[in-house]
């Protein structure tokens, strides 16, 4: 067995990559299958998950569109009541931020909205792959609209002011942690989750190291009667979790498998709820191991964007 320390990475460099590229990073933490991604894997993996109903990981984008329109044709948008998007007016211009898969289920579900249908067809001659199955063609719906969409870059997202900034700039984070542990992650509702499969991940295979991996305690010092209890506990139950996958599969072994078991999680979601995660999560009454790792990561997202994080 494997013990490591409990981490967490701010995904930056993901948020320099084209869509695609981020969609596969992120998407292959389910299988831990890292090791596959090439030059040209992104998109087959992609169109892949996609046609499969995997649907999470195509949350794993944002983008944030400007949108000029007349003010009928906004009241229709945001009498849609678009769900997970992100819409402020600035300036005569609608900010709309929104993941792949939110755009992907507001143009099914109102794709013939004279603005839905303009910022989908604007996304889908960047983007055409994305929105296979979905994207009927259009049937002209915006011509003669005089609708204007513009796609925000980074540099324009992280100089909006600090209360839009907080709304439509997205930030996600990997961690590694304990399984209680993103088990209290996964209650923020608003953010988008990907997470290592215990149903897919078989721990004896080689590319594992034959081996279960545990997140090691912060509350027993190593040596201690307890530390060594626990090693104990972990001992024994990864032998009988390799014992179970001679004979049964990755989904009913699991069900042996300890809080204490390793698992890579991301979490993306805007500033705003980052704020709310860190006011609740790095407190005193949260969860040690929790604390563990948010209250470093506070500290990382304030020294970044000390107008949103007080
Ligand atoms: C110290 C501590 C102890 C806890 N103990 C327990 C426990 O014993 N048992 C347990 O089950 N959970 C427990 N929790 C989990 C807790 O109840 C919340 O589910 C979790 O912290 C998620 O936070 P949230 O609901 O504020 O916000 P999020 O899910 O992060 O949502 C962000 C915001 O969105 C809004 N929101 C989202 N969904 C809704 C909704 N459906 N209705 C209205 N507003 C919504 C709210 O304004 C909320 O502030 C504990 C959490 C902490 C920090």
């Amino acid at each position: 067995m494997l013990v490591v320390d409990p981490s967490y990475e701010i995904q930056d460099e993901l948020d320099q990559t084209s869509l695609v590229i981020r969609l596969e990073a992120c998407g292959r933490i389910c299988y831990k299958s890292e090791e596959k991604i090439t030059k040209d894997s992104a998109l087959p993996f992609v169109k892949k998950i996609a046609e499969h109903g995997h649907n999470s990981v195509m949350e794993m984008a944002v983008v944030t569109l400007g949108v000029q329109c007349s003010r009928e044709q906004a009241d229709a948008f945001l009498l849609l009541e678009p769900k997970y998007l992100f819409i402020d007016r600035v300036d005569g211009e609608m900010l709309v931020t929104g993941s792949i898969r939110s755009f992907r289920e507001l143009y099914q579900r109102a794709g013939n909205t004279v603005p839905v249908h303009a910022m989908v067809s604007f996304l889908v001659d960047g983007h055409p792959y994305l929105f296979e199955g979905v994207w009927d063609g259009g049937h002209g719906l915006s011509e003669g609209s005089n609708i204007e969409v513009r796609k925000l870059d980074l540099q324009e997202v992280e100089a909006l002011p600090p209360h839009l900034l907080a709304r439509h700039r997205f930030s996600g984070v990997k961690f590694v942690v304990n399984r209680a542990v993103t088990h209290e992650i996964v209650r923020h509702r608003p953010c988008s989750f990907l997470q290592e499969s215990q149903r897919y991940c078989r721990y004896s295979q080689d590319k594992f190291g034959s081996q279960v991996t545990f997140i090691k305690p912060m509350f027993y010092e190593e040596g201690t009667k307890e530390y060594l209890l626990w090693q104990k506990a972990m001992e024994d139950t990864e032998q009988i979790y390799l014992q179970l996958l001679e004979t049964s599969t990755p989904q009913a072994a699991r069900t042996v498998l300890p809080n204490s078991c390793k698992t890579e999680i991301i979490v993306y979601c805007n500033l705003a709820e980052w704020r709310h995660i860190f006011t609740l999560r790095t407190s005193p009454a949260a969860e040690p191991s929790m604390r563990e790792v948010m209250i470093p990561l506070a500290a990382e997202m304030k020294e970044r964007y000390p107008a949103v994080f007080p």
